[in-house]
């Protein structure tokens, strides 16, 4: 019989302090209430901030003008530049 992690409960860091938090805890991954709720605060604001910005960038990026070759080709071959002392 191997009881190996029967016996003590398994744990797991709290996620917002790192503290140990027994996975059974009433708030586990978090080791408080208090923990839980920082922790979904800042992945709420993390995650609405950040998908604001680059999405607008993204767009402006997009907007960028095309190299410069395809604004000037090379002049065609014409007569005269081909003998001008003729
Ligand atoms: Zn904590």
């Amino acid at each position: 019989m191997t009881g190996n992690g029967e016996n003590g409960q398994p744990s797991t860091p709290c996620r917002t302090c790192g503290k140990a938090v027994a996975a059974t805890s009433r708030h586990a991954p978090f080791c408080s209430k208090r923990c839980r709720d920082a922790d979904l605060g800042a992945w709420f604001n993390e995650s609405y901030t950040l998908s604001r910005p680059i999405t607008e960038e993204d767009d402006l990026d997009g907007l960028e003008p095309p190299p410069e070759e395809n604004i000037s080709p090379p002049p065609p071959e014409s007569p005269e530049d081909r003998d001008p002392w003729k």
